[in-house]
């Protein structure tokens, strides 16, 4: 098929700014390798990014293969009673020009999702035929995230893993009751259930891997993500998370990316029109790296009282203002886990700090030189030269003391909290 360069322009600049409201897209835990002959190599690091003008993190070869769509979900500005204007790569097209990316350097993989055309199967299997050409017809080895098309057949999504280093069916809302008002089409269960089918086959084809059958298929190595839509309704942190944490220990989720709600032209009355909340989206995120990385309930980080999340300290810091009596800790003497909870402890700084006991006694000078940050952490720990004043503890006013200081958000402070679990 020849293709029009000049014709792609123009359905690139529509279906790379449509695809940007996905934010399901990372692509670490891939090891594909360069063959002979072959091009492309994922590294453990992964895909170059970049980011939207709202803070949300895009890939540069993210795109949707269609912005047409016969599902009209409110809260999508590709739906189909939305006026934008509509365009469509042929699967032929779309792998032409990731690979001519690939080769100019622009891209290190691909990122596809759709709307639905005729069917979901029909799309699906579109999508499926982009990955195969790449993979077969031109050797490609870089990174492929397909999107499982909600209500794709099973068959399809276990023919979408073998090609793809990653796949994410997107859950959207946290309940039932959201995606009944906003996107009724859809069902929770249509999403998990492709969760599942995911789940099965990923581990399947790990064992098939272990017992060392050499021609063991790969399926989807850089496993499954997901993405929910934050502040098109009013679901409450408390639920948003108990979701999350639901669908990590069920399916073995890499990730779940939340996405804060941009206003659309034309939105439903239902839907709220101010500015997307990047914070909250922030805090969601601290929130679920203590889920999974600091072995924290999801419950404990919001109450009845405070179904959300505080915006002007980070989770953590919060849960240890309301829990004050399990501080201050003994740096020199307490548990890993007890460790993790102290405000401004990393995981890897916690492993430094174990590692470190057996050979010396931990003073505040070794604390600052892991550069935790002492504003936050002095209050919540005794160290061999400090032991905090214990009515600091329950003053009242410590959290003020130990907010940071109001500043203009930069995406490289939520970057490197991200980057090291500081938290
Ligand atoms: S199915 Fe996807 S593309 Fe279609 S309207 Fe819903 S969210 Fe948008």
């Amino acid at each position: 098929m020849a293709i029009q360069w000049d014709n792609l322009k123009s359905k690139l600049s529509i279906l790379a700014d449509a695809a940007k409201y996905d934010a399901s897209c990372s692509s670490s835990g891939s090891q594909r390798k360069r063959e002979n002959g072959g091009m492309g190599n994922v590294e453990g690091m992964g895909i170059c990014h970049s980011y939207a003008p709202d803070g949300r993190c895009i890939s540069l070869l993210k795109i949707l293969m269609t912005n047409f769509c016969i599902f009209d979900c409110k809260y999508c500005i590709n739906r189909v009673s939305s006026d934008v204007k509509r365009a469509r790569f042929m699967p032929e097209e779309i792998v032409q020009l990731t690979l001519e990316f690939y080769r100019r350097n622009y891209i290190e993989g691909l990122f596809l999702s759709s709307g639905i055309i005729k069917s979901s199967d029909e799309t699906m299997e579109q999508l499926i035929q982009v990955a195969k050409s790449l993979r077969l017809e031109h050797k490609f080895q870089g990174y492929i995230h397909l999107k499982v098309v909600a209500g794709a057949s099973e068959e399809l999504i276990l023919k979408a893993g073998l090609w793809a280093d990653r796949v994410s069916a997107n859950i959207e809302m946290p309940v039932q009751a959201d995606l009944n008002l906003l996107a009724p089409a859809k069902t929770i269960s249509e999403a998990t259930t492709s969760m599942q089918q995911i789940a099965t086959r990923v581990e399947e084809a790990k064992e098939d891997q272990k017992k060392k059958f050499i021609k063991a298929p790969r399926f989807a190595p850089a496993g499954q993500t997901t993405q929910m839509i934050v502040g098109a309704t009013e679901s409450t942190d408390s639920v948003i998370l108990d979701q999350s944490q639901s669908l990590y220990k069920k399916y073995s989720l890499r990730r779940v990316y939340y996405s804060a709600y941009s206003p659309i032209p034309h939105a439903d009355a239902f839907l709220p029109r101010g500015e997307p909340s990047l914070i909250r989206e922030n805090r969601l995120y601290q929130a679920d790296w203590l889920v999974r990385f600091y072995n924290f309930d999801a419950s404990e980080l919001t109450n009845a009282e405070s179904p959300n999340l505080p915006l002007d300290i980070d989770p953590k810091t919060a849960w240890a203002l309301r829990n004050r009596h399990a501080f201050p800790v003994n740096v020199n003497t307490a548990t890993r886990e007890e460790l993790l909870r102290i405000p401004g402890f990393g995981v890897k700084n916690v492993e430094r700090i174990l590692q470190m006991r057996p050979f010396k006694k931990i003073s505040l000078m070794d604390i600052a030189k892991l550069r935790i940050p002492l504003k936050r952490a002095r209050f919540f720990i005794v160290t061999t030269d400090h032991n905090p004043d214990a009515f600091l503890i329950d003053a009242s006013d410590l959290k003020e003391r130990i907010k940071p200081e109001e500043k203009q958000m930069s995406l490289f402070d939520v970057k490197l909290s991200a980057a090291s679990g500081d938290l």
